[in-house]
């Protein structure tokens, strides 16, 4: 039977955000799916939730960009609050501090941390006045622990992890869970030009995650079955120590 429950996620055209929405969509949310340039690979989305029966409305914009945010999102707030929203676009720019631009420092920081503030506090105001939800950041092992090469993203992933328990402590009365789902090395377009073989021995289950496997902890979050996890970084990530 459908449900009205609406999840909002953030790059979706793609990789893990594309998995949540196939996942989410399974579970039968009606998905808005936010992306950036990848047009293609968001239509490729919206057609598979479509041919299996559900619903999915596109929403292209910068998620590091507040006003861009309000523009594309207000007036469909204005009929319909999201139950979950998916904070999950981002991209990385490696190198390591003593040679790193300003602006791939500030991008970075951009797109993660401000996209989180962006979308959250544009969401937030009317699924407090409904008093139930879900909110899901995708953080990083690299925010959990330190990888050389990456001190912006570590820093916007760990910024995540604060965010998340706080947030968890202002909206618990409000009956909104905000989780983080930590990924430690999974195979999507952001990871397939990194050196497998000198990565695999330092994961114990022996191989990269799927898209799939993140998604399925993300959909467990934002389920009814999810009612007393809050404030918490759920690592997935093949038993990767952090
Ligand atoms: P991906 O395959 O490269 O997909 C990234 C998605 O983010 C795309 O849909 C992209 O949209 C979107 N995006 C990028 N910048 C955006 C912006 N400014 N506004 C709106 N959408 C934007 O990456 P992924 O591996 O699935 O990563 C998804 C999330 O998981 C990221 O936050 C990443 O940091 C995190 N993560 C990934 C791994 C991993 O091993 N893959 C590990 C830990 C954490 P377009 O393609 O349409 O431009």
């Amino acid at each position: 039977m459908k449900t009205q429950k609406i999840a909002l996620i953030t790059g979706g055209s793609k990789g893990i955000g594309k998995a949540i929405a196939l996942e989410l969509a399974k579970e039968q949310y009606t998905v808005w799916l936010n992306y950036l340039t990848d047009h293609n690979g968001a239509k490729e989305t919206q057609n598979i939730i479509e041919q299996n029966g559900g619903s999915c409305k596109l929403l292209p914009f910068d998620v590091s960009n507040l006003g861009e945010c309000q523009q594309s999102l207000s007036h469909l707030l204005e009929e319909e609050t999201p139950f979950a929203l998916i904070n999950n676009a981002g991209f990385s720019r490696d190198g390591i501090l003593a040679m790193m631009s300003e602006e791939d420092w500030t991008k970075v920081i951009n797109v993660h941390l401000n996209g989180f503030y962006n979308l959250t506090a544009t969401v937030l105001p009317f699924m407090l006045r409904k008093r139930r939800g879900r909110i899901v950041n995708i953080s990083s092992t690299s925010g959990e622990t330190g990888v050389g090469g990456q001190v912006n993203y570590s820093a916007a992933k760990a910024g995540l992890i604060g965010a998340t328990r706080s947030l968890a402590v202002e909206v618990a009365k409000r009956n909104i869970l905000v989780n983080a789902v930590a990924p430690g090395f999974i195979d999507t377009e952001m990871t397939k030009n990194l050196p497998k073989e000198q990565i695999l021995p330092s994961i114990p289950l022996g191989r990269f995650g799927t898209p799939e496997e993140v998604a399925q902890v993300v959909a467990f979050l934002c389920s009814e079955k999810n009612s007393y996890l809050t404030g918490q970084v759920l690592s997935v990530n093949g038993g990767i120590y952090t």
